[in-house]
Order: structure tokens, then C-alpha cells, then sequence
């Protein structure tokens, strides 16, 4: 059956609007879900009303990319882990931006064959190329930085920042060339330097600031996809393109401003900070510094005769996979009447959202699950502040030392709870690398060992009768 034009542009209007509802549902974790049934609904209208368009001339090919592009995100969806999330997301960014650079081209090439090329069209496939290449080698560097292929480091020299203006300038240049001359050179030149331009962005960029970029290069590979939606005639691309590019940059603002980064610094000056490090000896090394730490034990007892306890999740806690025991931890403190709370910081963890979707995936209520600023007032009435696996994001340096890297980020005032326990490996800091002003109040006490051990030694006890 083949769709009439104006059939397939209603359903091309559908599925907007269902991507619409789709980004909608995911600003909150209660209709994340829903959200993203719409997502996939108006995907599903999206590609049955493309391959039943006019334009299709055989199926074959489609099938054959289809199954693979199934067979492979399939493995891939079931296989990765959510710490390494973000890279897979860079991979697939860069496929957007391959795409765009393909298309492009396959278009230049039917259109001269056809003698049917104009500076109109030519500055759109201009448009979809630059950007394009820029998303695919910029994706691929990302990639390979967090994956650990390359040093996750800034790469930086002298001139750099003139060297990606001249290469930027030269790319626009041949741009505005190929647009109003259509010559093959200017298109072939143009896109070289465009790939390169992506190496030479992304390299500079390392440590925290990565997530940014991904969230950036996102941002990239909706333009991308809006640039194709021109050279194809595609009014749902151009649409899905713009919310995608708009949502991916409204996200690197706020992953900015909720970790006290200037957004053109993170796009431009190349400025990160590394994986933090130090040393890797526990209970020794706290106790020459001056810090406490504390039994399971010890915890338990304070937290089995609480009013309120709050928790304070962090990348830790994704790591050793702790939410299900957590969820535990919670249950069996309610069943003793203590109340239970959860603290989430906008960037606790290594991604937009990330404690949430674990807190969510343990089947937390979301009603115990509080946003930064509303749970920070409370601090002050809770017994017990049990920080898993975060570290940064309740260090009270980023309020008091002006040459701390998090200067200015706002945090979780763990520190005002009556108690506070970290559970933590070692001594090592966080992402950020720098030490926490937190471990060394007198109130705060550092449990050692993988979180996930911790807190089933503290079911255990619980259930066991305690200490
Ligand atoms: P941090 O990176 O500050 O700290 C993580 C803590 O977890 C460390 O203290 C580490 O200590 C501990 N840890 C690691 N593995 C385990 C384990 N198996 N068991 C117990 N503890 C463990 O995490 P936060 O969530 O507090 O802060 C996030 C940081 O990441 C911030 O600096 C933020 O700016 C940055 N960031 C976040 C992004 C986001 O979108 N969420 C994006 C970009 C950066 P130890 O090794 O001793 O166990």
C-alpha cells in the first residue's frame, strides 16, 4: 500500500506531536515511562509512513539494514552497562552525523547527475555536511575518551584555540564555495576539514566536562538530522531534528550550571579536570588525616532509633550497584518507624537523571525522592545524612574555598544531618579529584568497603535484631 502525500504529512504530524509528549514525560521520573512509549509510538508511525511513501523504490536493502541496525542495537541495549551509558550514547551520535555527511553527499551526486542543482540546495547539503562530519569525529574522540581508548585528559598547545578558528573560518569559507559554485574540490576540501575540526574541538576537553559534551555533540547530531531534513524534502526530520538539537543544548546549559561551568569555557577553552586519583589505602590513611570511620555497626545503631534518615546516592552507588540493597535498607528502617528520605543532586552520578533511573529501576516511590532544593532545608531535622557512593556533591569546599575546581557548585548540606556515615572504598576523592572538607567534621564517620556490601551488613543487622 502506498501512502498519499498528504496522508504520510498527517502522520508525519502525529509522530511530532507524539515526540512532543515523549520529551514531555521524560522531565519526571513518574512518566519517564510513558514518555517514552510515546517516543517509540510516534517512531513506529514515523518509519511505517516513510517506507510506505512514494518515494521507496525497493524494499531490500531497507530490510537488510533494518535487521542488522536491529540485531546490533538489540545485543548492544541488553549488554551495556549504565555506567557506560554515555559512550554508547557518543557512538550512536556519531552514526547521526555520518548519516547527515552520506546523504548529503548521495544527494549531490543524484542532483548534479540530474543537473539539478542550485545554491539553495547546495548551501543545505553544505549546512548537513559540517555539521555532520563535525558530530561523527567529534563523537568518535568522545568515545574513545570514555571508553579509555584515548587519554581521557584535555589535549592542549599553543595556538590552539587560533588553529580551530582558522580551520572553522576555512570550512565555512569552502562552504559558501561548493554553495555557489557546486564544485566537487570545495565539497571534497570542506568536508575533510570538517572531520578534523571535530578532532580538534574535542580533544581539549576532558574529566567532567565530558558529559557536557555528549549532551553538546547531541545537541550536534539534532542539527545534523534538521540539515538532512532540508536536503530530503522532510518535514518530521526537520522537526525531530530541532527538538533533539534545542533539548541537547538547553540540557549542556543546565549540566553547567548545576556544576558551576561556564558553558562557552566547556565548548571552547577545553577546560576538565580529570578522574581525580590519589592515594588507595583506607582505614590508615583516613586515620593519619585526621578522619573517623566507622563500623556497620555503629551506623546501624544510629539509624535503628532514627526520627529520619536521608540518603545521599552518588556515582558510587552506581558502581557497586547498591539500589536494590538500599531499597532494603529502606524498607526494613520503615517497618521500625524511622522515616526515609532521598537526596538527588542534578549531577550526582556520571549522567542527567542517573540516580533516579536507579532509584526508580529498585522500585523506590518517588514520593521519598526529593530534588535538591526541596530536601535541603531538612538536612538539619535528620538523625542520620548515609552518603552512598557520593562525594563531591556534598562537599562543603564548593561554599568555602575559592580555589577548589567545584567553587560555586551548589551541594547537598549532608553536613547538617546529627550524623553523617560515607560509605566509600578509600580515601580517593571524587570526580572532581579534590579532597572533602565533609570527612573531616566531627560529626561524619567513613564506613569503608564496596557499598553494596555495606548496606547488606546493615540489613543483615537489621533483620538480625541490630547491633
Ligand atoms: P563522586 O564522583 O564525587 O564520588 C563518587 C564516590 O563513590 C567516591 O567517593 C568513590 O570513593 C565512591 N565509590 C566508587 N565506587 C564505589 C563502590 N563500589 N562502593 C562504594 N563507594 C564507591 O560522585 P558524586 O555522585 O558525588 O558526584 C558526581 C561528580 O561527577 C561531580 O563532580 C559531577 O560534577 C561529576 N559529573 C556528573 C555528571 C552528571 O551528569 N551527573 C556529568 C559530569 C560530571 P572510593 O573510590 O573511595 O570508593
Amino acid at each position: 500500500m502506498e501512502l498519499s502525500v498528504n496522508s504520510q504529512a498527517l502522520a508525519y504530524l502525529a509522530s511530532a506531536i507524539l515526540f512532543i509528549f515523549a520529551l514531555k514525560g521524560l522531565t519526571h521520573p513518574a512518566t519517564a515511562r510513558r514518555g517514552n512509549m510515546y517516543g517509540m509510538l510516534g517512531m513506529a508511525i514515523a518509519i511505517g509512513a516513510t517506507l510506505m511513501g512514494a518515494e521507496v523504490q525497493s524494499y531490500g536493502f531497507i530490510i537488510a539494514g533494518v535487521l542488522a541496525g536491529a540485531v546490533i542495537g538489540g545485543i548492544l541495549a541488553a549488554r551495556i552497562q549504565m555506567t557506560a551509558m554515555p559512550q554508547l550514547v557518543a557512538a550512536l551520535h556519531s552514526f547521526v552525523g555520518m548519516a547527515a555527511v552520506l546523504v548529503a553527499i548521495g544527494t549531490f551526486l543524484n542532483k548534479a547527475a540530474a543537473n539539478a542543482l542550485n545554491p539553495v540546495l547546495m548551501g543545505e547539503l553544505s549546512a548537513g555536511i559540517i555539521i555532520g562530519a563535525i558530530t561523527f569525529t567529534g563523537s568518535v574522540i568522545a568515545f574513545g575518551k570514555l571508553q579509555g581508548l584515548i587519554s581521557g585528559q584535555p589535549v592542549k598547545f599553543a595556538g590552539q584555540h587560533a588553529l580551530n578558528a582558522a580551520i572553522a573560518l576555512a570550512t565555512l569559507a569552502l562552504g559558501v564555495h561548493f554553495a555557489l559554485t557546486g564544485s566537487g574540490w570545495s565539497l571534497t576540501l570542506m568536508t575533510l576539514l570538517a572531520f578534523v575540526l571535530g578532532v580538534t574541538l574535542i580533544i581539549p576537553i576532558g574529566g567532567a566536562d565530558m558529559p557536557v559534551i555528549i549532551s553538546m555533540l547531541n545537541s550536534y547530531s539534532g542539527w545534523a538530522a534538521a540539515a538532512t531534513g532540508f536536503t530530503l524534502g522532510n518535514n518530521l526530520l526537520i522537526i525531530v531534528g530541532a527538538l533533539v538539537g534545542f533539548s541537547g543544548a538547553i540540557l549542556s546549559f543546565i549540566m553547567c550550571k548545576a556544576m558551576n561551568r561556564s558553558i562557552f569555557n566547556v565548548v571552547f577553552g577545553g577546560f576538565g579536570s580529570g578522574d581525580g586519583g590519589g592515594g588507595d589505602s583506607a582505614g590508615a590513611q583516613a586515620a593519619a588525616k585526621g578522619v573517623k570511620s566507622a563500623s556497620v555497626e555503629d551506623a546501624v545503631y544510629w539509624m535503628e532509633d532514627a526520627n529520619k534518615v536521608i540518603i545521599v546516592p552518588g556515582y558510587g552507588m552506581a558502581v557497586s550497584q547498591a539500589q536494590h540493597s538500599v531499597k532494603e535498607l529502606m524498607e526494613l528502617l520503615n517497618a521500625r518507624g524511622v522515616e526515609v528520605k532521598f537526596a538527588i543532586h542534578p549531577v550526582a552520578g556520571r549522567m542527567p537523571g542517573h540516580m533516579n533511573v536507579l532509584l526508580a529501576e529498585a522500585d523506590i516511590p518517588y514520593d521519598a525522592v526529593q530534588e535538591m532544593d526541596e530536601i535541603n532545608p531538612e538536612f538539619a531535622t535528620a538523625d542520620v545524612c548515609l552518603v552512598v557512593g557520593a562525594n563531591d556533591v556534598v562537599n562543603p569546599a564548593a561554599k568555602t574555598d575559592k580555589s577548589s575546581p567545584i567553587y560555586g557548585m551548589p551541594i547537598l548540606e549532608a553536613g547538617k544531618a546529627r550524623q553523617v556515615y560515607f560509605l566509600k572504598r578509600s580515601m580517593r576523592p571524587g570526580y572532581s579529584g579534590v579532597d572533602n572538607l565533609l570527612f573531616y567534621q566531627d560529626n561524619t564517620s567513613l564506613v569503608f568497603g564496596d557499598a553494596k556490601d555495606t548496606i547488606e551488613g546493615m540489613c543483615t543487622a537489621l533483620k538480625g535484631g541490630g547491633h
